[in-house]
């Protein structure tokens, strides 16, 4: 999944979880954003969460709002707002990579991987090695 188009409207699809691995650095993040069901007739906000524990169903910590089309620096791109209720700071590297991901969807610099579950016990994948082969690592060990 290379295509700025494809990334964006995966971002967005409402319930969406992927992890973004630096070339660079290998620092990798995964990241939860969803929309809760449109409330009196008018759409929710995406909401940014980023995954701080070893449950990768549950251990997401709110970020912000994250617009799909932002006000900052890149006209156009979507824009990861801290709000009131975020737990993690603008400053946390977490929120960085996210910030500057969103705004740079076509860079080659950052890998992608949308998340998907295990082909055996259904589990969530999200470290790319899982992702890549559709199996988590106890199932991979067993599988093998
Ligand atoms: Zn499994």
């Amino acid at each position: 999944m290379t295509s700025t188009i494809d990334r964006a409207a995966f971002i967005f699809g409402g319930h969406a979880t992927f992890t973004i691995v630096s070339k660079r650095s290998g620092t990798r993040f995964t990241y939860r954003v969803a929309q809760p069901a449109p409330r009196d007739g008018k759409p929710a906000p995406f909401f940014a969460s980023v995954l701080t524990g070893p449950d990768n169903t549950a251990d997401y910590t709110y970020m912000g709002i994250l617009r799909p089309n932002g006000a900052g620096s890149a006209a156009g791109a979507p824009e990861l707002v801290p709000t009131r209720a975020s737990k993690i700071s603008p400053n946390a590297a977490s929120f960085r990579a996210l910030e500057w991901f969103v705004q740079h969807l076509a860079s080659d610099a950052v890998e992608f991987h949308h998340c998907g579950r295990c082909a055996r016990c259904g589990r969530q994948l999200t470290d790319p090695e899982s992702i890549e082969s559709g199996f988590g690592p106890h199932c991979r060990a067993r599988a093998a």
